[in-house]
């Protein structure tokens, strides 16, 4: 079950963390996953543990937020049976002290980042009969996580592409979800501790995971395996959802 022989994946973040997962587990189940990357030697030594694992890999070095680098790398590629838009950043702060140099930087990747993958992998999966998206949201999109402004908001777009996306493509065999995890341990994490809590990093990594109701932060291996089975074929029948992956975080 849930194999991807002779599939030609493209996932945007796949140097670090949840991107990472995703890469090597694709890759592991027959996929050619693209890695889709600012930073090129994350995603080169990405590339290297999926050649050692006797799995298909390539690294295009590519800013998501810049519409002529993505239709250049995505048009090179040819065929994209699966898109998965992982690639995001955060910011912290409210409304009125968010700067609008931030909200726009934080704009360009986690919405026009997606919304040009979409424009470039929508007309190649259409001419090549179909395909499946994925795009990584936030349980922030759900609650408003405190302090997110930009960040919460921008992953609430990702909710509405998707189902724009899936309502448009749905006659062109084109399949689109979204994932909305809650803190997952990632270099995303790691950072965002020791920029804002330098010298209290073990005791704000032991606050925010006893934060989760489950007790943990989640892994991204958890997060692939989950992403694994929206792309497969086992999950034809799913599309314009969103699937919260959250260790009971909204619900609890
Ligand atoms: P990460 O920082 O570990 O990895 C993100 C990768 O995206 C990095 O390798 C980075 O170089 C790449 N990237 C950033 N901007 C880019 C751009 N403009 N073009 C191309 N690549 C770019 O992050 P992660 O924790 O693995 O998060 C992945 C996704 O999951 C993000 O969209 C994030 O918002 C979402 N998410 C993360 C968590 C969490 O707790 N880690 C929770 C919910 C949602």
């Amino acid at each position: 079950m849930f194999k991807l022989t002779n599939k030609q994946v493209v996932i945007t973040g796949g140097g670090s963390g949840i991107g990472k997962a995703m890469s090597i587990l694709f890759a592991k189940q027959g996929a050619t996953v693209h890695i889709i990357e600012l930073n090129e030697a994350a995603a080169n030594d990405t590339v290297a543990e999926i050649k050692t694992g006797g799995g298909n890999a390539e690294v295009h070095k590519c800013d998501v937020s810049s519409q002529q680098q993505v239709v250049a790398v995505f048009n090179s590629i040819g065929k994209i049976d699966i898109l998965i838009n992982n690639a995001g950043i955060a910011h912290i702060g409210r409304a009125d002290n968010t700067s609008e140099a931030d909200f726009d930087r934080i704009y360009n990747v986690n919405v026009k980042g997606v919304y040009n993958c979409l424009f470039a992998a929508l007309p190649i999966m259409k001419a090549h009969n179909g395909g499946v998206i994925l795009n990584t949201a936030s349980v922030a999109a759900h609650v408003g996580i405190t302090d997110r402004f930009a960040y919460s908001t921008s992953k609430g777009a990702i909710h509405a592409m998707t189902l724009s996306v899936a309502r448009d493509y749905m006659a062109d065999n084109i399949r689109c979800n979204s994932i909305s995890p809650a803190r997952v341990h990632t270099p995303f994490v790691d950072g965002f501790i020791a920029k804002n809590y330098a010298g209290k990093e073990a005791e704000m990594f032991e606050k925010l995971s006893k934060s989760q109701p489950i007790g943990r932060m989640g892994q991204p291996a958890e997060i692939a395996a989950l992403a694994l089975y929206l792309c497969s074929d086992e999950a034809g029948f799913i599309t314009g959802t969103d699937y919260p992956i959250d260790g009971g975080f909204i619900t609890l």
